[in-house]
């Protein structure tokens, strides 16, 4: 492909060099499945995939036995509501979210609201469209969104969480992390959410990998079988694994999970890119011709062209070799919000550049005429 400005970091991360030469590394020398061999070359991918967890496990101030591979973010938010349905089997279960919330954080609790297995309560934003302090609601099950992949802004998730413990001490609570754990240092002691979870893809790491973190892992029933987790198996009793392995049913994503630790390593070198959003926003913000949803201090730039559709401006600006999201972003409910049926959205990663941020605003500029 020709080179392009790539500045669609909130949707994936281009790869850093250190993480496919791992990865290269690994599929062409070390090669083998994890947990069931006793090889010494087995032994060594144990060992590998053992460091990737404890890496992992510091990165958001966990335990190694606190964090379970998942193979993204909307995979772990399917799997918490069985993991949840199998173990609190509660009729009329209560559950809050938010319109900040992606698809995949809050369809899996819609659809099963369809069913009348639980009731749907949507936390008020307040002016500023965070998640509204104030009137946390009573509930069984709490979907916070950490950031919105629309609006960019981090949500004081522990204030949510200790507000929403204040009314139900039992709250169970899930935290999206997919797009604040590229801008803010995630610590779940802290937070201490029940549940949080986020993709490997958006950190520069492969896709097919992801992090769901769970504050007491044998406290909940597991919600996949198969090989890997099974202890053992007599005539009247199946005895599983220790977490997190019980959660690990089948063979996991290796080649990825092994290199994860090279995109935290790369993520951590990072300033955020706040410069180049700041020069973008300022510049967009002159134009009359669009209208931006986000604040300056957003970690991305959401607007609408008020002359073209959005997937028309997203599709011209790639014409102009620049590649940028435009859609309703999975994130129906915020542009329902807002009364918009889309958005158009800048995001930037390490590998962007002054150079770009000129390019595309004299590309916009041009556009909006
Ligand atoms: N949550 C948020 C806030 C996101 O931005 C995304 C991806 O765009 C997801 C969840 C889903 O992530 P994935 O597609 O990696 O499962």
């Amino acid at each position: 492909m020709k080179k392009i400005v790539y500045m669609d970091a909130s949707a994936s991360w281009l790869k850093p060099q250190s993480l496919v030469e791992v990865e290269v590394e690994f599929l062409r020398k070390f090669y083998a499945n994890a947990g069931r061999g006793v090889c010494a070359r087995a032994g060594y991918v144990d060992e590998l995939i053992a460091n990737s967890r404890k890496n992992v496990a510091g990165f958001i101030g966990a335990k190694p036995q606190n964090i379970v591979w998942t193979s993204g973010t909307t995979d772990a938010f399917n799997r918490i509501v069985n993991i949840i349905k199998n173990t609190v089997a509660r009729k009329n279960m209560v559950v809050a979210v938010s319109d900040l919330d992606h698809h995949s954080a809050r369809l899996p609790w819609e659809m099963l609201a369809k069913k009348k297995q639980c009731k749907i309560v949507v936390m008020p934003l307040d002016k500023k469209l965070n998640i509204d302090i104030k009137k946390i609601p009573n509930a069984d099950v709490m979907v916070i969104t950490a950031m919105s992949n629309v609006l960019g802004v981090l949500q004081d998730v522990k204030s949510i969480i200790k507000s929403a413990r204040k009314q139900n001490p039992d709250v169970i609570t899930i935290v999206d992390a997919a797009q604040s754990v590229v801008h803010s240092k995630l610590d779940v002691k802290k937070l201490d959410c029940d549940f949080l979870c986020f993709s490997g893809h958006k950190i520069g790491a492969d896709t097919g990998v992801g992090v769901m973190y769970i504050k007491n892992p044998e406290a909940w029933d597991v919600d996949k079988f198969g090989g890997g987790m099974v202890n053992r198996i007599t005539d009247n009793a199946i005895i599983l694994n220790k977490s997190p392995e019980r959660f690990e049913a089948g063979t996991l994503p290796l080649t990825q999970i092994i290199a994860l630790p090279q995109a935290i390593e790369y993520l951590a070198e990072w300033d955020g890119g706040q410069d180049l959003i700041h020069f973008i926003y300022d510049e967009l913000s002159k134009l009359k011709n669009i209208k931006i949803l986000t604040s300056r201090d957003s970690c991305m730039i959401s607007f609408v062209p008020k002359n073209m559709h959005v997937l028309d401006f997203g599709a011209l600006l790639g014409a102009h070799d620049i590649c940028v999201r435009a859609g309703n972003m999975c994130a129906s409910w915020i542009h329902k919000k807002l009364n918009v049926d889309g958005s158009v959205r800048i995001s930037v990663g390490p590998w962007n550049t002054k150079k770009d941020a000129v390019y595309i605003v004299n590309v916009i500029k041009d556009m909006v005429k």
